[in-house]
This record gives structure tokens, sequence and C-alpha cells, in this order.
């Protein structure tokens, strides 16, 4: 999902429970985790590569990481680790054919309300989903100036790529609000999981 939409579910769920100050902290947490480093061989990060045993496993540490750091107190490696969790989790719904699995099977999307997708809570129990590789270079090739249209449309994208299942924004179809709002839901979710933790630290 585009960094600004990251952002924008972070500042709506968390602008009533963190201070600026705290929410920054955490943004900048969970967009870092876009930069280059992590864009090759960590397909984990952001559910890529159908990587999902790795992903939930990434998910599990890092709130661990949370706990441990506000029970010694470390309230800022504590949202760092937060935010990096909730990029995980809000990538799932944009890079995942979770959307697409629940789109075919829904006859007018237009008709359906924003919250109609479930959440995947867990996807390792899910053996047919799939989500997108990543293949940066291909990602560079067909944004080439003069000749990245001729590149892809004489090598196009699998459809398994994520340069086909990706709905990382609204200009990717109908899809990616319902997306979206999964995503934020989910964020929700995960911080019911640590909001005593962060509330009895402070
Ligand atoms: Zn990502």
């Amino acid at each position: 999902m585009h960094p600004h939409l990251h952002r924008r579910i972070l500042n709506t769920v968390f602008a009533e429970h963190f201070s600026t100050a705290e929410l920054r902290v955490m943004a900048w947490a969970n967009m870092l985790q876009d930069r280059p480093r992590n864009q090759i061989g960590r397909g984990y990060i952001h559910f890529d590569d159908s990587l999902f045993a790795e992903a939930e496993a990434y998910i599990a540490a890092e709130r661990a990481r949370v706990f441990t750091a506000l029970s010694q107190g470390r309230r800022r490696a504590a949202l760092r680790a937060f935010g990096r969790l909730l990029h995980t989790r809000q990538d799932f719904y944009s890079h995942s054919t979770w959307l697409h699995d629940w789109g075919a099977t829904v006859p007018d999307l237009a008709t359906q309300p924003a919250d109609a997708v479930p959440l995947c809570l867990d996807s390792r129990n899910y053996p047919n989903l799939i989500s997108g590789n990543g293949g940066l270079v291909w990602f560079v090739l067909w944004r080439l100036p003069l000749f990245g249209r001729w590149i892809k449309a004489n090598y196009p994208p699998a459809p398994d790529t994520h340069e086909v299942l990706n709905l990382d924004g609204p200009e990717r179809g109908p899809l990616f609000a319902f997306s979206y709002n999964a995503a934020l839901r989910h964020t929700v979710v995960e911080w019911e999981l640590v909001q005593d933790a962060f509330l009895v630290e402070r």
C-alpha cells in the first residue's frame, strides 16, 4: 500500500490514543518498512511472495518486542515495533489474493458496504491464498521513460506478480476501497492486543 495510506490509517485509528509526537514515531517506523533494503529478500515484511508463515511470525515477534519494550519503560522502541508490525498487517490486504477471492464471490461491488470483507485473522489457515512476487527489477524496467511501455507490452507481468495483484492505491480499481477498510479494521484488532500494555505503562 502507498506510504501515505499507511499513514492515513495510523492517523485515523491512533489520533485519540497517542500524542502527535508518538504518532510520528510510529508512522515513521511504519513507512521505513518500504525502504529499498526491505524490498529485496524480505517479502515477509510486505506479505509478498506468499510468505504467509514468515509474515505472521514477523508480526508476532514485533508484537513481543512491544511488550518487552513497554515492560522496560522504552516507550519509543515499543511505538516503533508496533508501527513496523502494522505495516506488514496492513500490506496483507493489498498484496494477497484475499480481496480478489472475496470479490469473485460478490455479484456487485458497488452495493457492498465498505466493511463487507471479512478480516483474515491468520493467513496460515488459507492454503489457497497467494500473494504477489516482488520482482523489483521488472518494476523499474516497466517504468523506464520511453521504453517502459514497450517492455511491459512485450514482457508482461505474470498473473502471480505484485504488479498484477496489488491493491496499493485507488488507481487499482474498486477493490481498493475494501482493501483499505480491511487494513484499517485489522489495525484496530492489532491495537486491542497491545493497548493494555501501552495504557499501563503510561
Ligand atoms: Zn510495504
